[in-house]
């Protein structure tokens, strides 16, 4: 049933309109047209403002032809990394890429496409559906701002399906939660050759710290980083400030807090023996410490219709469905923590974020077949 050449062309259409990060203005527009051409009621909301952004999150609205169904929601993302402007389609045995110069856009326009192919499919064939509500989110490359500055009030499902992942025959079910961490080390600048006995070395108090910090993957679900280090003048001048960032992820939100403070404990214990040990009036060094909860964990039930309808979908198609656990955020999380349970679901794109990304054409056939079955049976059964 899936139109390969019009799924190909649309694809084409949508990675050749440039969208990088609160620049979505112009495939938004692109897209509005497209849903409300398919009969779709459109909304954008006002997260465009709040992440400095040129538009807000597109809501589309499909009534279906199944009014008892509770609504489902769709997601995917219309940002794109960077370099992700002029991108040149190439085609060649069955794979799109890009011409090595930019990404592809893949990541996620394969999703915009796969999800608008299957609700064409829906409405040629008049396939019975229940309603839709298609989230695309602004902003999913720069921290999941457009799901975390989502108006949640437009949304009435309370599950359904991101698409943004690799593969076909997978849905992701389980997703780190995250902290980011960020510490301000103050020492005391003084010259280094006249008068170093003056000065308090913020560098070596923050490296200390950090030697005493594990990173890496800290046990099989969860990982911590020191990502970021800035400070210091000159070689000549003791430094009297350091700048140093990490993460830590984990399933577990328990170990997530543990490990970030014993990461913060170690900074604060580094900066209170060089207080015991060399007492000042200025009530130097100092340490600030900032710690934001970067995003919610995502754990969907075994048991739960997102899992059993696409493992009954895929099975349907003589196919395998494997739950998967991830090692990175997306908008799932964000959802998840409001309540609206959201497993993801892959569409064949290789290599995002890079510019050797690729896409096989029968990988996106695979997802809309898979997508159009689960839409179908869960208006079969959600009623
Ligand atoms: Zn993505």
């Amino acid at each position: 049933m899936v139109n390969r050449e019009r799924l190909g062309d649309l694809f084409k259409s949508l990675v050749q309109i440039d969208s990088v990060s609160r620049r979505e203005g112009g495939i938004a527009k692109t897209l509005q047209e497209i849903f409300e051409s398919l009969g779709a009621e459109v909304v954008f909301d006002g997260a465009g403002p709040k992440v400095g952004g040129d538009i807000g999150n597109l809501i589309a609205r499909f009534k279906g032809s199944r009014a008892d169904v509770v609504p489902l929601l769709l997601n995917a993302h219309m940002d794109t990394v960077q370099p992700g402007e002029g991108v040149k389609v190439l085609f060649s045995d069955g794979t799109f890429t890009s011409d090595g110069s930019t990404i592809l856009a893949a990541d996620d326009k394969s999703a915009l496409a796969v999800i608008i192919e299957t609700i064409k499919i829906l409405q040629e064939n008049r396939l019975p559906y229940g309603s839709l509500e298609v989230v695309v989110t602004i902003c999913e490359e720069v921290g999941l701002l457009g799901a975390k500055n989502l108006d949640y009030s437009l949304i009435k499902a309370e599950y359904g399906y991101s698409v943004d992942a690799t593969d076909t025959e997978g849905i992701v079910t389980r997703a780190p939660a995250a902290n980011r961490i960020e510490f301000k080390v103050h020492g005391r600048d003084a010259h280094a050759g006249a008068a170093p006995e003056k000065g308090i070395n913020a560098i070596h108090l923050a490296s200390r710290a950090i030697s005493e910090v594990r990173i890496g993957r800290i046990d099989e679900e969860t990982t911590a980083n020191i990502g970021l280090i800035e400070g210091g003048k000159a070689t000549n001048i003791v430094p009297s400030l350091v700048t140093v960032a990490g993460e830590v992820r984990s399933h577990s939100p328990e170990k997530l807090e543990q490990e970030t403070q014993k990461i913060v404990q170690s900074f604060e214990r580094q900066v209170s023996s060089y207080k015991e040990a060399f007492p000042s009036d200025d009530g130097l060094p100092k340490l600030e410490t900032v710690v934001h909860q970067d995003f919610y964990v995502l754990q969907v039930p075994e048991d739960h219709s997102v899992v059993t309808l696409a493992k009954e979908a895929a099975s349907n198609l003589g196919r395998e469905m494997k739950t998967k656990m991830s090692g990175g955020g997306s908008d799932a999380n964000i959802f998840f923590g409001h309540g609206i349970i959201t497993g993801v679901l892959g569409t064949g794109m290789k290599d995002m974020h890079t510019v050797r990304e690729s896409i096989r054409l029968d990988d996106m056939i695979k997802s809309v077949e898979l997508l159009l079955e689960i839409v179908q049976l869960h208006a079969k059964k959600a009623v």
